[in-house]
């Protein structure tokens, strides 16, 4: 280091330690309350004491050291783990609702349990929402122990489990749980007939793991139960037949980032003979415009076997971050029928949407919200600007000994392909681990492919199963390993030199420990440094490094490459070039992409923060019918009900036809949002009174055929769906779309 970055290094540190100023007085009363010599019976006593004093409404900031004590002298006796002075200083962050930085294997799952049992003392409920359903049930099954040596029960939530089983796994007082699961079943309790269809509790405090991850990237992921309705055919057959006899170039062309097409002049044209409409651009034909525009993007810019595949007679999509099918996920309404329509498949999907919401707003219904990560502090504004969460980076137990090399940088693909595969067979020849993080299954396993033929044997991670790939990414650290895996592959997952064998361990830290080889630049910094974090944990040694070339995705879609020097960017070779021109150009357009990821973010968060409002109104409504005791028959609360929601899908699926058609607003030179907006207000405020009639009307009809029990309600129509599923929205068009137009 030189003199200049120790000096920055020291400034940080300085930083760094103001920050956690308040956390290690703390720390201090905490090591002052000493438990070692009190029996296993007074450590519960202590406990019990504890939580009675949270449910008498002592402040719980009051209870935080004797509490966080008393869990992390539990953790030592039940499990052999003492907290280090870092994991209370973490846990102490993380009960005030703070975004804590700790690195990879730094113990985040033990030092959330000093807040998780801290917070359930009221008997409220807390949620750790960890990063998949294989560490829900892991994490509860590791710590579970101390909370019930504590007297305090815990659960966890899984894919396959009844609502009956939910409902007790929430009633615990610590539940880990994904926050989809959550979000789907809170969905599933916002159309619950009775009350005791309800498997929640009122929000209380959720700790959020993996907190980047969920809190940026996923953010904005709306989750959707849909239920059945009878089928009202559509277009999507007749527009899916028109889009193939429409000529690309001639009648309909892409914008230039390829995101979007559009209909030319002749298209149009086409089209309106075809359909004998008139004009398409009229507002009675803008269903037909809209489901035209779905089905040429469907025939044009989404791929069998690239975007999609079809098993099984069912379309799935591929998540195009990890190349991978997405479970449970479908394209947006139009697009995902078009999709359907141009395949000949039937629609797995033709429900009606009755909620969503995205995860940040799911998020949002907690009390308390707190995070932790080892990659915050890249997102320092969001987190705070969204959440109103800051950061608190909170040193390593053991100092950090990993190297990260400088990126090698070549200028095509073959040339880094080779390098790549030298570099790896040479290091695989000293036995050294080493974890190759890949952006695509279709990279990985071409990587894979020459791998072998240079006679490294490789694990390849293509499995779709968490907790399979938690296996292989575990043993990622063992003598020899090659383990190919893709981006996000294995979070949370721990891996341990040697496997976890001390002799072998020794050897591996020996040879420079785990080596980690990214083989592309990310989008954001977070999710290069989440890989390279996989090497160096507990102050193990490692190090890390990628590979990039002039014709990887980012550098060409940000011209990266015209943005250095003409000697540079002439002929392909097979040798690296000099990197240091290179390193500061890929910086800067990380943090171009991150700010610009953000705008959108905050952008599309107009539109839905509006509906998120309306929505919470609704659901206040509906409750109070719900909840009432005092007055109404079942009949009137089973039939208000129905309406309620009736007219809740009803809106949804307006506010989803205004949304797809309102980029073409700013085409009229309207602001699109203002003029969202203003429909949807105006669509939202007709709803009470359209209700009122609409229940007198049903109530009339009711008490005029003489009955008011529940088949006679179904015989009369109001029958709510027989079926509900949920499922995520692959929303990635309408946010390009919506960027075009945005900026
Ligand atoms: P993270 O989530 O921060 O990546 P984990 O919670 O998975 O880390 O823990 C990483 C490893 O550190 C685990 O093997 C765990 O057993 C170990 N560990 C954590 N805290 C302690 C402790 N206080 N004492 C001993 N081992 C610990
Ligand atoms: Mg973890």
């Amino acid at each position: 280091m030189n003199f200049a970055s120790k000096l920055v290094q020291k400034v940080k540190d300085r930083f760094v330690q103001h920050k956690l100023k308040p956390y290690q007085d703390k720390l201090k009363a905490i090591h002052e309350i000493r438990l070692e010599g009190w029996d296993d019976g007074k450590l519960q006593a202590e406990s019990d004491k504890l939580k009675a004093k949270a449910r008498s409404g002592a402040a719980l900031d009051d209870l935080l050291a004797e509490a966080f004590a008393v869990a992390g002298e539990a953790a030592s006796r039940v499990l052999g783990m003492r907290p280090f002075d870092v994991q209370y200083l973490a846990g102490a962050a993380l009960h005030e609702g703070n975004m804590v930085e700790m690195q990879t294997g730094e113990g985040k799952t033990l030092a959330a349990v000093m807040p998780a049992y801290l917070n359930a003392l009221t008997g409220k409920g807390v949620h750790v929402l960890t990063f998949n359903d294989y560490l829900a049930g892991r994490d509860a099954q590791w710590m579970g122990p101390v909370y019930r040596f504590l007297g305090l029960s815990v659960g966890f939530v899984k894919e396959d489990m009844t609502a009956e089983e939910r409902r007790q796994a929430y009633a615990a007082d610590i539940t880990y749980v994904t926050a989809k699961q959550a979000g789907f079943d809170y969905l599933r309790d916002t159309i619950a007939m009775k009350e005791s269809d309800i498997v929640h509790r009122p929000f209380h405090y959720a700790i959020v793991d993996e907190a980047d991850s969920l809190l940026i990237d996923e953010a904005r992921v709306p989750l959707v139960i849909a239920g059945e309705v009878a089928s009202s055919g559509g277009d999507g057959g007749r527009m899916a037949k028109l889009a193939k006899e429409l000529r690309l170039g001639e009648d309909y062309d892409f914008d230039e980032n390829k995101r979007n097409v559009y209909l030319t002049e002749a298209g149009s044209e086409k089209a309106e003979a075809i359909l004998r409409t008139g004009n398409l651009y009229e507002a009675r034909n803008s269903h037909l415009l809209t489901a035209l525009n779905c089905a040429l993007h469907a025939e044009s810019l989404l791929k069998k076997d690239v975007d999609y595949v079809i098993r099984d007679g069912r379309l799935e999509i591929i998540d195009p971050h990890t190349g991978r099918v997405a479970q449970n996920r479908h394209w947006p309404d139009g697009l995902q029928a078009a999709v359907e329509a141009k395949e000949g498949i039937a629609s797995g999907t033709s429900g009606k949407i009755l909620g969503n919401i995205t995860l940040q707003h799911f998020l949002s219904l907690y009390a308390k919200i707190c995070g932790m990560t080892a990659t915050a502090q890249d997102s320092a504004d969001e987190f705070e600007e969204t959440y109103g969460l800051g950061v608190v980076e909170i040193p390593p137990n053991r100092p950090r000994i990993r190297i990260d090399h400088d990126s090698r940088i070549y200028t095509h693909k073959e040339a880094k392909l080779k390098a790549l595969v030298k570099e790896i067979a040479d290091v695989h020849a000293t036995g050294r681990p080493i974890l190759i993080g890949t952006s695509s299954v279709e990279e990985s396993d071409q990587l894979a492919a020459e791998l072998e033929k240079a006679n490294v044997p490789c694990h390849v991670l293509n499995a779709k199963n968490d907790e399979k790939e938690a296996e292989i990414i575990a043993k990622a650290g063992e003598l020899g390993a090659v383990t190919v895996s893709t981006n996000m592959a294995g979070r949370g997952v721990d891996i341990r030199l040697g496997g976890g064998e001390p002799e072998q361990a020794r050897q591996v830290a020996e040879l420079g420990g785990l080596y980690v080889i990214g083989t592309h630049m990310n989008e954001s910094a977070r999710i290069d440094n989440q890989l390279r974090g996989r090497a160096g944990r507990q102050g193990d040694p490692g190090s890390s490094r990628f590979y990039v070339c002039l014709e990887d995705e980012l550098i060409n879609r940000f011209g990266i490459e015209k943005a250095i020097p003409a000697s540079y960017r002439t002929a392909k070779q097979d040798e690296e070039l000099s990197a240091s021109i290179f390193s500061k150009k890929t910086d800067h357009i990380q943090r171009v992409v991150m700010g610009q990821n953000f705008e959108l973010r905050k952008t599309l968060n107009k539109y839905s923060d509006m509906v998120e409002e309306q929505r919470r109104i609704h659901q206040e409504r509906r409750e109070a019918v719900l909840y009432d005791e005092d007055g109404m028959s079942a009949a009137e609360k089973h039939i208000r009900l129905y309406l309620m929601d009736k007219a809740w899908s009803d809106h949804l699926a307006y506010v989803s036809y205004i949304r797809e058609g309102i980029h073409l607003e700013s085409l009229a030179n309207r602001n699109p949002v203002d003029e969202f907006h203003h429909r949807i207000i105006h669509a939202f405020e007709l709803i009470p009174d359209k209700l009122e009639q609409e229940t007198a009307k049903a109530l009339a009809k009711l008490s005029a055929s003489g009955g008011a029990d529940a088949a006679d309600w179904e015989k009369q129509g109001y029958k709510p769906p027989s079926r509900t599923w949920t499922y995520l929205i692959q929303d990635q068009f309408m946010e390009k779309k919506t960027n075009i137009f945005s900026f």
